[in-house]
């Protein structure tokens, strides 16, 4: 048994005329084509901002932590 191809945008099943050739597929139109390429650009941007902003935010929680168990061992002895 051969499961109909659906759009994964709108879930609709593939119109006979999409193809892998046609330029959609696997979409079924070039108006859901875009709609997913507008999704996968927004998660880029927003996995791009998040790496960019992690460094300085690790090394921050990093020298946060040696200076506050540094601290706690000072204040021990
Ligand atoms: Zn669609």
């Amino acid at each position: 048994m051969i499961k109909p191809l659906t759009c994964p945008v709108c879930h609709k099943v593939l119109p006979p005329q999409v193809s892998q050739d046609s330029g959609v597929f696997p979409f079924c139109s070039a108006r859901c084509k875009s709609v997913d390429l507008f999704r996968w650009t927004d998660g880029k941007y927003a996995i791009v901002e998040d790496l960019a902003q992690r460094p300085d935010l690790l090394q921050q929680i990093m020298e946060d932590e040696l200076l506050a168990s540094d601290q706690e061992r000072e204040e021990s002895y």
